[in-house]
């Protein structure tokens, strides 16, 4: 399994549906907000919680 960012193949933990590795989660973990990535990363955690925001709601209907 590949890391979702940059590919990665090694040290991989899973957020989510989403691979990550431990270099990326580094990089994100020291992010600051004058960082020219910190758009870059901002844009991939909208992204890891896009993924968990559209997991399937179970709703319950009242009759
Ligand atoms: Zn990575």
């Amino acid at each position: 399994m590949y890391c979702n960012i940059c590919g990665n193949s090694k040290e991989n933990i899973s957020i989510f549906n989403l691979k990550i590795c431990k270099s990326c989660l580094g990089e994100i973990e020291n992010l600051n907000i004058e960082d020219a990535n910190y758009d870059y990363y901002k844009n991939l955690m909208r992204i890891f919680l896009g993924y968990y925001v559209n997991t399937p709601l179970i709703l319950n209907s009242v009759n």
